[in-house]
Parts: C-alpha cells; structure tokens; sequence
C-alpha cells in the first residue's frame, strides 16, 4: 500500500491563486483523499497492526526507508509501531500551525519528551534547561537520565541573557552540551522564557555543533505562541491540553525540522510510543475546533481574571494578560506572544483553609488537575501536583498553599463568574 496519506501537498491544497489558507480551514480535510477510503468525507478509523505490500520488491524498499538504510523515510506504510494513515494525518495537520516541516506524535506527552531526550543525549553529555520545568520531565532529567551519566545545568525561565550566558558557560566545563530544553511559561508560576535571548546565548557560546533548542508550548501553543518564530528549533505539546481539548484523551507531539526530528522518529520507531490510531483520530476531530475553542477560552479568561483583580478575597492574580507595563516579562510577551492563554494562578487571602473553601464550593468549575479542556478546571498545586516538591523549593518558586490554578474553558463566561463569585463568597 502506498503511502498516498502523508505525500507533500501540493500549492493547489494550500492556496486558493496566491491566497494562502489559514491552519484553521486545512484543518478540516488537509492530508486525507476520501478516494483512498471508498468516498468516506472522514478518514476511517485504521484499526490494524500491519499493511499488506502488493509486492515483495515494495516491502524491501519500504523497510529501507524505515530502517534508515535510504535516507527520507518510508514512503509506505508498514506497522503500526512505525506509521498508520491516522497518526500521518494527523501530523500533516499539526505542523501547519506553526509551519513547521515535520511533526511526530507519541502516545502521550511525557513519552514525546522521553523520546526527544533519548534522541539527543549521551551518556557524558549535559542538558542546559529553563526552570522550573513539568515535574515529570524534570524526574525524567534529575532521576532518570542521571543514572545514565547525563548532567544538568538549569537557570530561572525569567532569566537574563547574562545569567542564561553563565549557564551555557557552566555546562560547557562539565561536558558537550547536546541539548537545550525550555517550558514557557513555567507552570505554576508563568514566568516566560526569553527564546530570543537563548538563541543569542547559544550562538556565542558554541562556535559549530549548536546543540538543538527544544521548547514545550504546551500552554500557550499552538494558537496563542509559536516558539520556532523567534529561533527555537523544536516544539513540544502534550496534546492531552489543548489540542487534544476535551480532557478524554493522552497524547503527545513534537513539530520541527525533518533532519532533527528524523533523529526522533528513529527511536520511536524502534522503541514504540507512536500515537494510536484511535486518538490520533480523535486529535484530528479536535484539531477542527482547536481556533474556536482556544479562541473562546482566551476570550473568557480576559473577562474572569478582570473579576478576580479587584475582588476583595483575592490577592493577586498570575495571569499574562497582567504583567506590568515596562518589566522585563512584558518585553518577553510583547516579542513573544500572540495571547494570553487562559491558564493562570489565582493567589486568595489566606492559605490552605482558603483555597480548599473556594474548591470545594465550585459548581461549574471541575476541582481536577490538568488544562486545557472545554471544561474549566481548578486545583491547589501545593497540595496536589507539587505536592512531592521540597518546600523550600515550592516557596522560591511561589507555590503557596493560597495559590489556586484555574484553567479556564469555553462555557459562557458570566456562568463563571457567577461560579467563581459564588466559590469566593464560600471563603
Ligand atoms: N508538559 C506540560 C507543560 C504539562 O503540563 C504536561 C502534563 O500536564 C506534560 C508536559 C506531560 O504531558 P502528558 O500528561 O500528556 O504526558
């Protein structure tokens, strides 16, 4: 079977004359040929662990491709460990919105970040990293990876170019440098990264092999920051937020250049973690509403976080849309940002008894961890996520027991606000 699927689209499936179409309109058809699938508007769901090569000659030069034994890939479909029509769609559809040449997509978003990890580093090498970072994918680094002789050198996500500069400088005495991997904005505490000033660091610290910057845009992406815009060379999703937007399914994705992610695809190959069939389904159903619903969320947490501001139980509000005119993180936004998001932290008067008040006395709002989905969620991350970080850290990094997180989702903002007003009353 040949792999009709994923082939490079032609002009006339991207423009309309010279009119470039919009990610949100390719989303709906882009990649997929009804003919291939007996006219059906929808591509199928492809629920098979193996194709059949019409002949033997196909199968060998299939492999090659796989293997890596002709350079550029496969151009067939093979096994589902390797490639399936759904997971190719997909991935054509992904890499537009930020018009990446290639996407990957893993079956969740730790096993993208362990994959891109297991592609880059060796044992010696050192991983210079934003902090702090998701808290599996720092265990990834510290516990994991240090067992196999792989350092780390981390400095702040608000950081200078000096002190991004003395970072580089650091790692670059404990061994090669081979990859440089950021979160912005930090989670819980939305600090942004300066993806500029890292490339510049990056460029005068390393006179050939640049090591790659790979950056999770998992908050913000794909609508609201595109990171390869300011010079990152891979972007990394946990497409269980967001994308994926309904908070009923794991996965994850990883968009760049097809040299570097090629490195990738090599090991999940091998290893696995390639996303199912199934969700990468119901990824593609997402990817349709994906402007809508971001679009919607972003509109609503504008009008929720005004609420907040000014209330009287509220202490302050961490929240992008807010920073202050003239500080260094607004200069980030300003060159960074197309959006505010609509995940941020909500500091009440108090502490624990507080926060927990307010939680228990949501009712539109669910009490759950994770973000991203049409629903609008709310947690204590002292007491849940964070709760496995020693405290010192939690304090530097302003996780108090005050602090809530609200992710907010696409329901009609003044039921939110009556939910929250409601909620903060209950204090
Ligand atoms: N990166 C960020 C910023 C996250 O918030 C998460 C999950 O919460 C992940 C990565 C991990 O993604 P997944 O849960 O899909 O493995």
């Amino acid at each position: 079977m040949t792999d009709n699927h994923s082939r490079k689209p032609k002009d006339a499936e991207t423009h309309i004359g010279n009119h470039k179409l919009d990610p949100s309109t390719m989303m709906m058809g882009h990649g997929y040929d009804p003919a291939l699938s007996e006219g059906s508007l929808k591509p199928p769901i492809f629920l098979t662990s193996t194709f059949v090569f019409e002949r033997a000659a196909d199968g060998k030069h299939f492999f090659e491709g796989i293997t890596g034994k002709r350079p550029g890939g496969t151009d067939g479909l093979v096994y589902s460990r390797f490639n399936n029509p759904n997971q190719q769609i997909l991935e054509e559809r992904f890499k537009l919105w930020e018009g990446s040449e290639e996407c990957l997509t893993f079956s969740s978003g730790m096993t993208a970040i362990t994959t891109l990890f297991l592609a880059f580093v060796r044992p010696g090498d050192v991983i210079v990293h934003s902090g702090p970072l998701y808290a599996a994918t720092e265990s990834i680094i510290a516990k994991i990876l240090s067992q196999f002789g792989i350092k780390y050198v981390d400095f702040p996500a608000g950081a200078t170019r000096e002190e991004i500069d003395a970072a580089l400088a650091t790692a670059k005495t404990m061994g090669r440098v081979s990859l440089i991997y950021l979160e912005s904005p930090a989670n819980p505490t939305n600090a942004l990264v300066d993806v500029e000033a890292v490339v510049a660091a990056r460029k005068a610290a390393f006179a050939n092999e640049l090591p790659p910057i790979a950056i999770d845009n998992t908050f913000l992406g794909p609508l609201w920051a595109r990171p390869q815009d300011q010079g990152a060379d891979i972007s990394v999703y946990s497409l269980t937020k967001y994308a994926g937007g309904h908070s009923d399914l794991v996965a994850g994705g990883l968009t760049g250049s097809k040299a570097l992610l090629d490195k990738v695809r090599a090991i999940r190959n091998t290893m696995g973690g390639i996303i199912d069939s199934n969700t990468a389904w119901m990824l593609m159903r997402s990817l349709e509403t994906l402007e809508l619903r971001m679009s919607r969320a972003g509109e609503n947490a504008v009008k929720v976080c005004e609420f907040f501001k000014d209330h009287p139980k509220v202490e302050t509000v961490g929240y992008l849309g807010f920073l202050e005119a003239g500080s260094r993180q607004k200069d980030i936004y300003d060159r960074h940002c197309l959006g505010a998001g609509s995940t941020f932290s909500l500091y009440l008067k108090g502490g624990e008894r507080e926060a927990f008040a307010f939680l228990d006395a949501l009712k539109i709002a669910k009490l759950a961890v994770s973000l991203g989905g049409t629903e609008t969620l709310a947690s204590a991350p002292a007491a849940m996520t964070h709760i496995s970080v020693p405290e010192e850290r939690r304090a530097a990094l302003g996780i108090s027991d005050n602090l809530v997180r609200i992710s907010i989702g696409v329901e009609k903002a003044e039921d939110l606000i009556a939910d929250f007003d409601h909620a903060l009353n209950a204090i």
